[in-house]
């Protein structure tokens, strides 16, 4: 792995390549592509594992519960409107946030070149 020039919060907030910034890094929502289509960097070495998943429910756990005890104290509102209401925003904050999430990861991953430690390269 070579030296990025790239942002990181760049490259997590467009979901581009951790190297060159340009290419894609999902394929679809939240599934990773297998390489860079700009500049071919081989995606296989990106482990994030559930740290993109365990910072969004601490994240998501502190904006949607204030956000609904807000919309309780001030408006009062009927219980089916808080379910509609936080049934739909909730998933579709948390798609957001992990993808930017496990960009931003994968982007510091490739950045501190981290991987499992070895004895011997
Ligand atoms: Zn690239």
């Amino acid at each position: 792995m070579s030296e990025s020039k790239v942002s990181v919060l760049r490259s997590a907030a467009l979901a581009r390549c951790p190297r060159c910034g340009q290419g894609p890094l999902f394929r679809q929502v939240l599934v990773l592509r297998d390489n860079c289509s700009h500049c071919g960097l081989d995606y296989a070495f990106i482990d994030t594992g559930d740290g993109p998943a365990v910072f969004a429910i601490f994240i998501l756990g502190f904006v949607v519960l204030g956000a609904a005890l807000w919309f309780e104290f001030t408006f009062n509102p009927a219980v089916w409107m808080h379910v509609v209401l936080w049934g739909l925003l909730t998933p579709l904050f948390a798609l957001g946030l992990l993808r930017f999430l496990k960009g931003l990861l994968t982007a510091l991953q490739y950045k501190h070149k981290a991987e499992e430690g070895r004895l011997v390269r």
